[in-house]
């Protein structure tokens, strides 16, 4: 038997790589939504352009429409705990158990996979109706019913789930403004001169951004929001705003079984945390990279993708799979954005392809290091060519891949 605390994309990638690598016993899901598993990224994108009937109740199990992950006739396979949250983990000699309250929802496991995943940050007024985090497919609904009539929308946060709000709060036709605490928001993971080609892209679509800002309060009347002050005095009026600041793995449900936990579950390369027999992985890891020789919580699709099948593997008695250069992508006013590998601090990218004017409908591909082994590569509108140079830096790391995982 194997628990899976966390019914989403790193658990349900775990599941399905024990089942391909022969895992025939029962594999339980411990899941704290009631909607079966389904897939974040087209939250701050597809999903907000789209009408939704009241959504606050659903029964559990239910199926989360056109943003399932769950191929047809899968999830008989799995037995499904859902609209449960953990909240205890202890080892006996019956094996591992998970616990909510003092009841037990699957028996003792011989092995747990964690993926908990991880919640918005969020400030102080953001219990104001008119006040979001966007982390779920309840409040992806929740924002985009505000969002069909807000006039105007104020973004707290210019990372790329915040770049990706404001780009849709545009085409929605909202007045968009975005509060940013750096002076040029996402340099850390795009690097200073894609991050600025970004803060060019809103300044076209007309956002007004606010960079090197603090927000002070969130005010509302009679429960609504009205306007956010930053700390300079400035008042910005709002009917929406959208706290996207970052995230808190949810990890504090387990911290009284002693596991080790640093800002998410510590894991080695190969995803066990300090506990015989448990696993994390997804968003609510802190993972050993050999590349870096840091620990690192990342936070992507493809991150959470790669673990969950390193760890299935293992558990599974098998090798892991060949080593991926981390990825993500990012959609921003009809643009897609991609980012593959660790993007040096203090160097420019050489452009290969394309141009970086912000006004060029033609996208660009540029590379950081040798352009032949390069260190990243940033893409914007050029799929065929970045996947290209994708392969290449995955290729360069195969071979790493059995010393990097079982470490
Ligand atoms: C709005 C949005 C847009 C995104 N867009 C992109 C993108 O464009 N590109 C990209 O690369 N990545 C994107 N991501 C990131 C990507 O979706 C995440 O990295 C991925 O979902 C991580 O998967 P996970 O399974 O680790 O965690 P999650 O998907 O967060 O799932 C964790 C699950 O565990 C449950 N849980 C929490 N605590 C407990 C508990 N105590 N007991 C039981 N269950 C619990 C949670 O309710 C949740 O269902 C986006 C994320 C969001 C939120």
């Amino acid at each position: 038997m194997i628990t899976v605390v966390g019914a989403s994309l790193a658990g349900l990638t775990a599941a399905r790589e024990l089942r391909a690598s022969g895992v025939t016993g029962t594999i339980a899901f411990v899941g704290a939504e009631s909607w079966l598993p389904y897939d974040r990224p087209p939250l701050s994108k597809d999903v907000l352009l789209e009408t939704f009937p009241n959504s606050a109740a659903v029964a559990h199990g239910a199926h989360p429409g056109p943003t399932a992950l769950l191929l047809d006739g899968e999830a008989e396979t799995f037995d499904w705990h859902l609209g449960v949250a953990a909240d205890g983990l202890s080892v006996d000699a019956e094996g591992i158990s998970v616990r909510r309250g003092q009841h037990h929802p699957v028996g003792p496991a011989d092995a747990v996979i964690l993926a908990t995943g991880a919640r918005g940050r969020t400030l102080i007024g953001a219990d104001l109706d008119g006040v979001h985090v966007l982390r779920t497919l309840d409040d992806a609904r929740a924002l985009a019913a505000d969002l069909r009539t807000a006039r105007r929308v104020v973004m707290i946060g210019g990372g790329f789930i915040g770049a990706e709000i404001a780009s849709t709060a545009r085409t929605l036709g909202a007045e968009v403004a975005i509060i940013e605490a750096t002076e040029i928001p996402g340099a850390a993971v795009l690097g200073v001169d894609v991050a600025r080609w970004s803060m060019a892209r809103h300044a076209l679509a007309g956002v007004s951004m606010h960079t090197g800002a603090a927000v002070e309060t969130i005010d509302g009347t009679e429960g609504r929001v009205r306007s956010v002050t930053l700390g300079d005095g400035r008042v910005l009026d709002a009917d929406v705003v959208v706290v996207g600041i970052g995230s808190v793995p949810d990890t504090e449900w387990a911290a009284a079984s002693g596991i080790a936990l640093d800002d998410g579950f510590v894991t080695d390369a190969g995803g066990a945390t300090s506990m015989p027999g448990v696993y994390a992985v997804g968003d609510c890891a802190r993972t050993f990279d050999p590349i870096t020789g840091t620990h690192v919580r990342r936070q992507h699709w493809s991150s959470a993708v790669d673990q969950a099948r390193t760890v299935a593997r293992r558990i599974a008695g098998l090798e892991p799979p060949p080593q991926r250069a981390p990825y993500f992508w990012s959609d921003q006013y009809g643009h897609r954005v991609q980012v593959c590998g660790h993007i040096p601090v203090g160097v420019e990218p050489q452009l290969v392809d394309g141009s970086m004017d912000p006004g060029a409908t033609e996208g660009f591909l540029a590379v950081f290091g040798d352009r032949d082994r390069p260190a990243a590569v940033v893409a914007v509108d050029r799929p065929r060519d970045f996947l290209r140079l994708r392969k290449t830096m995955d290729r360069a790391l195969t071979g790493s891949a059995t010393s990097v995982a079982h470490a």
